[in-house]
């Protein structure tokens, strides 16, 4: 058997920085074969300048609305956003796809081997068929008013049973606490079981005044989208606490956004949630900048010990799908970071919040979690300069 052999300034294995006498062994497809002292490496050692990381998992984006791209204005705000999005979507097939297309090789390029995609249609579909990335996709059901519920989840059973035939990694989701309906959550939660579900959570902050009042902004969307919002009668708890117990069936879940996420709501969760459940927090922290120009509250989920996974969003709401770049936000922004935990979240953490960690997210023996160089760091840290490209 032939060997690929690397060495760099420093080898993350998924849970630890270790020190430049490590040498990580593969075969030529990329199987780890071990990780060994420099002294027993033998011969033909590539030796490479910057840190050797596994393959990034992307645990939240929308490749389908990949042509999207520079279309919507920063700082909108999620209602407006929102809005846009629905309005502004329809485009010739063949541009939607060639941006899909376009999308996939950005986020390959720059290290990403798995994703946890959005779809609310099948144009993603012959993507992912060539199976250049690993995906778990992500059928989302939306529907806020309770006479649509039984008709919407028709349609995102319909898409699941489309996906569920070529890629088995399917499970159809909430699109966020203020689309779904109860009714519509009916219909959906005998699909949780076994699956990693994810859901857009507290991305604005007037989510949570919806639920514990019933008035903000979402109540002018609705109105903008001539929704009659008269059924509705808030829960007086916040968002998260109001929906959390929907999910218990699900053996993992990701809350996509977290930016208002609060003590209180970390503190609900934990005493609430199912035994052996994966519960993790995807952080999008270029989009929300895009968006709200905000910042999800970093070191409270720190503090709370929470599994922090990293997501691009889509490139809507994004200037590229570039892991390191939502590194790079972070660090900026969050200066106590270290490189090691970013690469935790954006490796082992992520795949397994995927159920996806048998392969990816960490040089293990006998897992394929593809090969990532990063260059350019200084003194540890991420800098503008920074970049990141998959080497095998
Ligand atoms: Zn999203």
């Amino acid at each position: 058997m032939s060997y690929r052999k690397f060495k760099a300034d420093q080898l993350f294995n998924g849970i630890n920085m270790l020190g430049n006498d490590e040498v990580l062994v593969t075969n030529t497809d990329g199987e780890v074969i071990s990780i060994v002292n420099k002294k027993d490496a033998g011969d033909d050692v590539e030796i490479l300048n910057g840190i050797i990381t596994p393959g990034f998992v992307n645990t939240h984006c929308h490749l389908e609305l990949s042509h999207m791209k520079v279309l919507i204005p920063e700082k909108t705000g999620l209602v407006d956003f929102v809005y846009k999005v629905i309005n502004e979507r329809f485009f010739a097939e063949e541009e939607i796809l060639s941006a899909i297309d376009t999308a996939e090789k950005e986020m390959i390029k720059h290290g990403i081997v798995a994703v946890g995609d959005i779809c609310n249609n099948t144009l993603s579909l012959p993507q992912k068929m060539n199976n250049n990335l690993a995906y778990y996709n992500f059928v989302e059901a939306s529907g806020w008013l309770p006479a649509v519920a039984q008709a919407r989840s028709q349609r995102s059973k319909n898409l699941y049973d489309e996906f569920l035939k070529e890629i088995p990694a399917t499970s159809i989701v909430p699109h966020a606490p203020y689309s779904v309906s109860d009714d519509l959550w009916k219909y959906l939660i005998p699909f949780f079981e076994n699956k990693t579900i994810s859901i857009h959570n507290q991305e604005a902050p007037f989510e949570d005044e919806l639920f514990l009042q019933g008035t903000g902004d979402f109540v002018r969307m609705y109105r903008m989208m001539n929704i009659d919002n008269s059924f509705f009668s808030p829960s007086k708890k916040s968002s998260l606490q109001t929906y959390f117990h929907k999910l218990s069936r699900a053996a993992s879940v990701i809350f996509v956004h977290n930016t208002f996420t609060s003590q209180t709501d970390i503190d609900f969760i934990t005493a609430n949630k199912t035994v052996g459940q994966q519960l993790c927090f995807c952080l999008c922290p270029n989009a929300n900048l895009y968006i709200e120009n905000a910042l999800p509250p970093v070191e409270m989920l720190i503090k709370n010990n929470c599994s922090i996974t990293l997501g691009t969003d889509s490139i809507a709401s994004n200037w590229n799908l570039n892991i390191l770049n939502e590194m790079k936000a972070l660090q900026q922004h969050f200066t106590f970071l270290q490189l090691e935990k970013l690469l935790q979240w954006a490796t082992l953490n992520g795949a397994i919040a995927l159920q996806m960690d048998n392969t990816f997210g960490s040089f293990e023996k006998g897992k394929k979690p593809g090969v990532v160089l990063i260059e350019n760091i200084e003194d540890g840290k991420l800098n503008k300069e920074s970049t990141s490209k998959r080497i095998l």
